[in-house]
């Protein structure tokens, strides 16, 4: 069994992004990243602080725009469109999840599509369906380039998602079909989740429940990608399989913490760095 070990590679894109920064900043550009942060979610703040420091680190201008839990839609909506029209802006992101009595789905839509670096906008997920260039989410096009890192190709496997979310498990279902996997996407309603996972040479699972996957429900030389991210009662951070238990019986496997979450990060300094460029 080899470790993807998306901490490395992330260091690695990391030092590649500085250096883009500092030749784009040769040239008079600095790029950009504004965050719209609402609310008090505490898991919300730890992710906005982790992006600002690595825009900082990176050389990236970055600000956050933070505000109360109870703001209005309208309020949102102006703060964006003054976002947008900013030309020291290149990149938007809305950090989500958005209290409940926001529409995310208009928040998101009212970002510019050439500021969507997240590549949440239904323009940029329409892009990733035909497999045009646009903005891709974040999360997947970096288990993109873990596999790609390990030379690992799609084409033709048998692949199965466990998760089925907008910014997660439907964009990676067509990232994979793009390089001709044969993919499976199971969610909640999904009947006799084993069944699905048990047939996949390649495992992406992004839900959101510790221990979800177990040994048996995992083909043997699978490669097993896990994106989940949970907090066990003692406070140690986890994904959602059961990596002890699945690690013999793998080829592949990606650790939680330093698999899939560094290069989340990663993937939002390459995309606002595309943003300035395009800009
Ligand atoms: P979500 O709640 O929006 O979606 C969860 C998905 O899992 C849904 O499609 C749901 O139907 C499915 N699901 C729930 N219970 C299931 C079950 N028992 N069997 C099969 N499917 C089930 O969550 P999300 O925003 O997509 O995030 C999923 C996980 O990924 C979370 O743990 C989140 O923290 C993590 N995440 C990690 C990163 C990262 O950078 N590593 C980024 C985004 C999300």
């Amino acid at each position: 069994m080899q470790i993807l070990d998306g901490k490395a590679l992330a260091a690695k894109i990391r030092e590649k992004a500085a250096e883009d920064v500092a030749s784009l900043k040769a040239k008079g550009i600095t790029p950009s990243l504004a965050v719209v942060l609402i609310g008090d979610d505490p898991a919300s703040h730890t992710y906005v602080k982790m992006k600002e420091k690595a825009c900082e680190q990176t050389g990236i201008y970055s600000i956050v725009h933070k505000m109360p839990d109870d703001i209005s839609l309208d309020k949102i909506l102006e703060t964006i469109e003054m976002m947008n029209k900013n030309p020291n802006i290149n990149g938007i992101l809305i950090q989500l999840p958005l209290p409940p009595h926001i529409d995310t789905q208009k928040v998101i839509q009212a970002v510019s599509p050439t500021k969507d670096v997240d590549g949440f906008h239904p323009f940029n997920m329409g892009k990733l369906v035909l497999d045009l260039e646009g903005f891709v989410p974040c999360t997947p096009l970096g288990v993109m380039r873990i596999l790609k890192e390990y030379d690992i190709d799609p084409k033709g496997l048998n692949t199965c998602i466990v998760g089925a979310s907008n910014i997660v498990g439907k964009p990676m279902m067509h990232l994979l079909l793009n390089k001709f996997a044969t993919v499976d996407i199971c969610h909640i309603h999904t009947k006799n989740l084993k069944e699905h996972t048990k047939k996949a040479d390649l495992l992406i699972v992004g839900v959101g429940k510790e221990n979800l996957i177990t040994e048996e429900m995992v083909k043997e030389g699978a490669i097993v990608i896990d994106i989940g991210i949970n907090k066990t009662s003692e406070g140690k951070i986890t994904g959602d399989v059961d990596f002890e238990g699945v690690k013999s019986k793998c080829s592949y496997i990606t650790p939680v913490p330093g698999g899939v979450g560094p290069m989340t990060i990663a993937m939002l300094l390459s995309n606002t760095i595309k943003a300035a460029r395009k800009a």
